[in-house]
């Protein structure tokens, strides 16, 4: 019997067709419990917070009980997968309930649906925690990203590599739609199917585009660089940051330019633009320093899908090419901040280049460098050398301080360090909290869960009892692999 709880909801995907998705109802999960929720991101669904404890909502968010009014579906898609096209993919374990306040809601780990193709349907405890804490850590990060609403968890055993339990991660986005969507249709042959989903995000999304006097006049066109223009944005965030998504597949791509699909992501520890986060990724195709040409190569495909829409391909080449001048505008204007300036000048170039090789060079910490430097930066004589201690090339750092000393002397510098604060996060989502997290929620304590939440959720403030988050990672953390398992 569907819960009547009166929630307002909109199905504009389902109204798309049935060449789109599938109906299908969630597959129940046994005994279910909550592992964590996000009172935040239930205010972004305009959602009462107190949902968050109902035992109704928990079985309706665990596919035990149908909710009134939403029509949930899996919806198909396809992509390249490792540069390589992959054929069909679609939803194979997450499953749409419907819009709530303008947001989709998706339950990842609902069971299996027509697009489960080897899977089970399923998600992990593990998997689902990573990715309910790395959405509203990027959320809180101010970077584009899908958000999640909670996670539920259930004892019933999942085999990945070994056996673990089932967990639903519910997940909010305006929109869930990727590129392989667009792929999808092309590569099918189905151009009228092809124009109803270019104009549904038209029209849900970048109504703009309808009026976008560039571009020829031609919306698709103007839809294809506004996408390219928000996922260069997402992009530039992600190097600033230090975050490697791990999987970006075209499936894997928001049309919104939003994070999305968290698996083996990582938010860097000792800098290394080499560094490969996923251990599925052999041959190092999303290692950090490639993710801004990934998201070009990706934006092509996409190209590629919409030109049963675009008459001339130089327009769409014109459109993909804002790429290059718009990604490293955002990048520097990003590291700029890093550095304290609010605007990118000439003269900083060399000073992001010059910190980023020596950053490299030693395998400093990220996060810990730049909040160090903005301490530095706000009182020199309480920081003291704890900059300079992180490098093993000390001459190199005086001579790169010097350089950057005398930037920093055009300004004021306690409004470069009040931006510094505010652009270089003391708390990042590391591999091994996330994993004492999980290690404890195993054990059914979620109270690092909601802890780590907190102080993620207002990453740039300082928190001071959980000052240990913002230290350096233990050793075992290098040996913890992430693979595409999950
Ligand atoms: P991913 O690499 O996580 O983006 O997943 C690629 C494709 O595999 C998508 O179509 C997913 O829906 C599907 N998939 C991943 N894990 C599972 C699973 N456990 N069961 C069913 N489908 C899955
Ligand atoms: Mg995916
Ligand atoms: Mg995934």
């Amino acid at each position: 019997e569907p819960l009547d709880l009166p929630l307002p909801w909109n199905n504009r995907f389902a109204g798309l067709g049935e060449a789109f998705y599938a109906p299908l109802q969630p597959t129940p999960l046994p005994a279910p419990y909550w592992v964590g929720t996000s009172a935040s991101a239930a205010r972004w669904a305009g959602l009462d917070a107190n949902h968050l404890d109902s035992p109704e909502v928990l079985q309706a968010l665990t596919g035990n009980r149908l909710l009134q009014g939403s029509e949930p579906l899996a919806s198909v898609y396809s992509g390249h997968q490792f540069g390589q096209w992959a054929g069909q993919l679609g939803d194979g374990r997450a499953i749409l309930l419907g819009e709530l306040n303008g947001l989709e809601v998706q339950l990842k780990g609902a069971g299996l649906t027509p697009f489960s193709r080897m899977g089970d349907g399923r998600a992990v405890l593990r998997s689902s925690i990573r990715e309910f804490l790395a959405s509203e850590a990027m959320y809180g990060l101010g970077i584009p990203t899908s958000r999640a609403l909670c996670v539920t968890g259930s004892d019933a055993p999942v085999r990945r590599e070994t056996v673990e339990t089932a967990a639903v991660v519910t997940r909010l986005a305006p929109s869930f739609i990727r590129f392989g969507h667009f792929e999808h249709f092309c590569h099918h042959g189905m151009p009228g199917e092809l124009k109803i989903l270019a104009d549904f995000v038209i029209d849900h999304y970048y109504p703009d585009c309808r009026t976008d006097a560039r571009w020829n006049g031609n919306p698709y066109v103007a839809l294809l660089a506004a996408v390219t223009e928000r996922t260069a944005h997402m992009v530039a965030h992600w190097q600033a940051v230090g975050f490697c998504h791990g999987v970006m597949n075209t499936d894997n791509m928001s049309i919104l330019g939003l994070t999305i699909d968290y698996g083996p992501f990582q938010f860097m520890d000792a800098y290394d633009p080499a560094h490969i986060c996923n251990h599925s990724d052999t041959g190092g195709r999303y290692a950090f320093y490639k993710q801004p040409n990934v998201a070009y190569w990706n934006l092509f495909c996409l190209g590629q899908a919409m030109m049963p829409l675009i008459d001339e391909q130089e327009h769409a080449i014109a459109a993909l090419e804002t790429f290059k001048d718009i990604y490293p505008r955002a990048f520097a204007g990003r590291m700029a901040a890093k550095l304290g300036f609010s605007e990118v000048q000439v003269a900083h170039k060399p000073v992001i280049e010059g910190i980023l090789k020596l950053l490299a060079a030693d395998k400093v910490d990220f996060s810990i460098f730049w909040r160090r430097l903005s301490h530095w930066v706000r009182d020199e004589a309480s920081a003291g050398d704890s900059v300079r201690d992180l490098f093993l090339d000390r001459a190199g750092f005086d001579t790169w301080l010097l350089s950057y000393s005398e930037l920093l002397a055009h300004i004021p510098q306690a409004m470069a360090a009040d931006l510094m604060l505010k652009s270089n996060p003391k708390y990042v989502l590391r591999n091994h909290l996330g994993e004492q997290a999980i290690q404890a929620a195993r054990q059914k304590d979620f109270s690092m869960v909601a802890d780590l939440l907190k102080v993620l959720e207002t990453p740039y403030d300082e928190h001071i009892e959980f000052d240990a988050w913002a230290g350096f990672p233990p050793d075992w953390a290098a040996h913890i692999s992430i693979s595409c398992s999950s």
